[in-house]
């Protein structure tokens, strides 16, 4: 039966309830230790049942708890704290007008905003649209960008079903449940047009318009636009376009990117914001550019030339993934099916329009690659750790021609993950205590407080960190319980559940989404050895496992059912244990409650890894594979190190090798300094590590640092090109599309002519040597290029590595050519090398590389 009308009924609270209201529809409660606390407080069974959904519960619960509350006087204490605390949040976020506000606001500018566009977003655990890190990453920025009060707005689908709920049959293979996300019950605004209407927009899609209305949900002081195509009149094909997270073919893949790009750019415009940065997280979004260079050209009369230097100047791209295998692939075919009639728009014939999403242009064959076509519509691209950066501009070199890897313009932002989103409640109060509540925020020079943590009393930090690691073993318990009631399981697999793991016992975690490349059976290589881990009398070790595969990937789901049946079949079913249906609210009991952080993947193949930093905030020691941030971080002193960074080429011999590594660190290390107490049972040489994983970690791995670093390095940069670019209606961007054109044009024609140097081959350390060079420029003036010298080691194949670039000086025309010169001098001994090298030079340009054209000597 359908209805002849709707309504959208909202709960009915009593007066003095009200601020409930405001508070269930911020998602500051899922970072906010007492507001959290409040919503239990209100109804625990209700908490639970509804996945900690603040709004179902607010609309599920009785009349008469609400009357019982109503006259609790403790209660409504705690919700007008809560309350304020909202509010002071709200109003008091100092660090963008700080760092930016005020120096605007003196010249008048207009207010700005940065659009982050994303597919996926991990926010808590009622919004089920996120697969794993990336999306965690993600609702990790929003949260971190509200704790700075930037202008940012984040871009995504609301997909109807989301990412799937696991479970495992009697055999422990995954099976896929697609819960129905109710969006009426759930934090979420509909977006309305200022007469009340909702507000929709509209996409081409071939031979159809679809339809989407927006939602926002609060995150903080920022707002997550959401596009949601399930309305009429669209198709039911159309209607599922955002019906699930990474789910459907790539036809369906292509139409949600699509939806992404090129309708949130649209409702960006609707909603009337001034976007003046647009970042990509990764490259699903990346066809927003598409639709930014048709409005541009169609409603501000620019060039296709002009378009796209604006898109360039205020557009980045975060890359995520260190393999190309792991890029965005669309066939050509299909792309000009979609996105032809953009190729139409800008006056490119079908090949030209591919070339920009291709790696080498000139291949026609080639599919529509989306990192290529967003690292060519960006004027900032970086990677997610600094191993990340030095595989990225390998993996991307030949897009700049000839250039050194180390100046391939990919740079690298280390991930973080948001304090107060993964740090346990209690001990959160613990580091509020001694350290004071700035810690959440604070970077690494804030030596003083940081000094702090080595004074919180051993013991008081390791009895804190027992009663995480027993609720978690509580936990464990009551959830393999029902998972197992859920599935039917016999009684006796059930009374078993209720006795696994030791509230007392090593404790070792591993959980993230299950791609074969992370090995999450590597520590079951020997199993022989790893019994007699588990079965020691007095130090024993237990291993708790969770996440999940993605529901196409069967060697994925294959490792899921391996670790099951090991567990079962040899006897282990105490001690190594899966928690089906990762998400996470189960990572937060994870890595507060496990004592160490084990991670294995294949390096470098982990980009970057956010759990591992999420566990040290929480003072767990990581044990890792040399990879992502792991890498980079004091491993020795905050963890172990698997392994000493090497690659292999055979992954058999890898496994065996790294297996026996981390079993050696097991015995040798870690299980005899876990279990090293003194009188009290307080093992103090673990406490020390504990303390350096919080007190090294916390302040550099956390998205507290690289909002910030987001912020100064592009967000502020972009905006203010974005400025530059667009006043005078476009005018600086016409004129550096017309420069680019002409040097383009010109570029080949140059010569360096001949270099000449004051000494012979054989020089002192720091002696200087003069260079000369004469170039013939041809039609280009000595003011479009930058002249250099370039110098450095010279490796055993006779190339310059690792050089530095050293600018020349232009000293005017002898006839027809430029002379430039230079001193320099070598500062270390050995084979050192020096080269000339001509780029292009313009105040507009994002970076020198930005061109791709480099002219060296010969
Ligand atoms: C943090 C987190 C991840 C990321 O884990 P990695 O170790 O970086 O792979 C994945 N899923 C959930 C639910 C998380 O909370």
């Amino acid at each position: 039966m359908q209805p002849i009308y709707k309504f959208n009924v909202s709960p009915s609270l009593p007066d003095t309830l009200e601020p409930l209201r405001k508070l269930a529809y911020n998602l500051h409660w899922d970072w906010n230790t007492d507001t959290k606390d409040l919503f239990q407080r209100l109804d625990r069974d209700l908490w639970e049942s509804s996945r900690h959904n603040p709004v179902l519960m607010l609309g599920t619960i009785s009349q008469q708890r609400l009357q019982e509350v109503a006259e609790d006087e403790g209660f409504i204490a705690h919700m007008n704290r809560a309350a304020l605390q909202l509010d002071d949040y709200l109003t008091n976020r100092p660090w963008y007008r700080q760092q930016r506000g005020k120096e605007r606001e003196k010249q008048g500018s207009d207010s700005e905003y940065y659009a982050y566009f994303s597919a996926e977003f991990g926010l808590c655990r009622a919004l089920p649209i996120y697969s794993g890190g990336l999306g965690v990453l993600a609702g990790d920025h929003l949260k971190s960008a509200s704790d700075l009060g930037l202008p940012l707005v984040g871009v995504g689908l609301l997909y109807q079903e989301g990412y799937f709920a696991q479970y495992l049959n009697a055999d422990g293979w995954q099976q896929e449940r697609y819960p129905i996300n109710d969006f009426y019950n759930l934090p979420l605004h509909p977006i309305r047009n200022p007469d009340g209407s909702e507000l929709r927009i509209s996409v081409d899609y071939p031979g159809r318009t679809v339809y989407a209305r927006a939602w926002r949900v609060q995150v903080g002081t920022v707002s997550l636009y959401m596009l949601d195509t399930n309305i009429e009149p669209n198709s039911q094909y159309d209607q599922d376009i955002t019906d699930q997270l990474y789910g459907g073919d790539k036809d369906l893949r292509i139409h949600q990117e699509i939806m992404l790009g090129i309708g949130g750019v649209k409702l960006l415009k609707a909603l009337g914001l001034n976007v003046t940065a647009y970042h990509m997280n990764e490259g699903h979004s990346a066809f927003m550019a598409l639709e930014r260079m048709r409005m541009l050209m169609q409603e501000e009369g620019l060039s296709f030339e002009a378009a796209e230097q604006v898109v360039v100047s205020s557009s980045m791209f975060t890359t995520h993934t260190p393999v190309p295998a792991g890029f965005d692939l669309f066939p050509a075919e299909m792309v000009m099916h979609y996105l032809g009639h953009y190729a139409e728009i800008f006056g490119l014939s079908r090949e030209e329009f591919l070339a920009l999403g291709r790696e080498n242009t000139g291949d026609f064959s080639a599919p529509f690659n989306m990192a290529i076509f967003a690292i060519r519509m960006s004027g900032f691209i970086n990677s997610v750790a600094k191993l990340h950066g030095k595989v990225s501009r390998a993996m991307f070199q030949h897009l700049w021609n000839a250039l050194p890897t180390e100046e391939v313009p990919v740079t690298s932002i280390t991930n973080g993950v948001h304090a107060r989103s993964c740090v346990a409640k209690e001990t959160q109060e613990l580091y509020d205590r001694y350290l004071g509540p700035e810690w959440s925020t604070s970077g690494a020079n804030k030596e003083r407080l940081w000094r702090r943590v080595l004074s919180i009393p051993d013991e008081e930090l390791w009895r804190n960190h027992e009663r995480r690691r027993a609720e978690l073993v509580v936990f464990a318990r009551d959830w393999l319980v029902k998972c197992l009631e859920e599935r039917g399981a016999s009684l006796k697999e059930i009374e078993q559940a209720k006795d696994v793991l030791d509230p007392g016992v090593l404790t070792i975690g591993f959980a993230r989404r299950f791609a074969t490349y992370k090995r999450a059976t590597l520590f079951l290589r020997d199993l022989d050895r790893l019994k007699r881990m588990m079965n020691h009398a007095d130090r024993r070790v237990q291993f708790v496992i969770a996440g999940k595969a993605h529901p196409k990937d069967m060697p994925g789901k294959e490792l899921i059912r391996d670790i099951v049946h090991t567990a079962r079949d040899e006897g282990m079913h105490d001690w190594l244990v899966f928690l089906p249906n990762y998400d996470i609210e189960m990572s937060r009991l994870m890595v507060a409650g496990c004592d160490v952080w084990l991670n294995t993947p294949r390096r470098p193949r982990e980009a970057s890894g956010t759990s591992g930093m999420k566990a040290a905030m929480n003072g767990l020691p990581n044990l890792s594979v040399l990879d992502g941030w792991w890498d980079e971080a004091d491993y020795a002193r905050t963890g172990w190190a698997i392994g000493h960074g090497e690659m292999y080429d055979d992954p058999n011999y890898q496994d065996e090798v790294e297996a026996n590594d981390l079993y050696d660190l097991l015995e040798k290390e870690v299980i005899p300094l876990f279990y090293d107490r003194d009188a009290d049972e307080i093992p103090h040489g673990w406490v020390t590590k504990m303390k350096d994983a919080v007190r090294l970690n916390c302040p550099t791995f956390n998205t507290a640092r690289m909002v910030k670093d987001y912020a100064r390095r592009a967000y502020f940069v972009l905006s203010d090109r974005y400025v530059a670019m667009t006043e005078d209606r476009c005018q600086p961007a016409k004129e550096l599309a017309q420069w680019k054109h002409r040097v383009e044009r010109d570029w080949y024609e140059m010569k360096i002519d001949s270099v000449e140097i004051s000494d012979s081959t054989d020089v002192q350390v720091n002696q200087p040597i003069f260079v000369k060079a004469w170039l013939d420029l041809a039609a280009l003036q000595p003011e479009d290029v930058t002249v250099e010298l370039y110098r450095g080691e010279v490796d055993d194949r006779g190339n310059i590595i690792n050089g530095t670039p050293v600018a020349m000086e232009y000293c005017g025309k002898e006839g027809d050519r430029s002379l430039y010169r230079a001193e320099i001098a070598y500062n270390v001994s050995g084979l050192q090398g020096l080269s000339l090298r001509v780029l292009p030079d313009h105040p507009g340009l994002s970076n020198p590389h930005e061109m791709g054209l480099i002219l060296w000597a010969q």
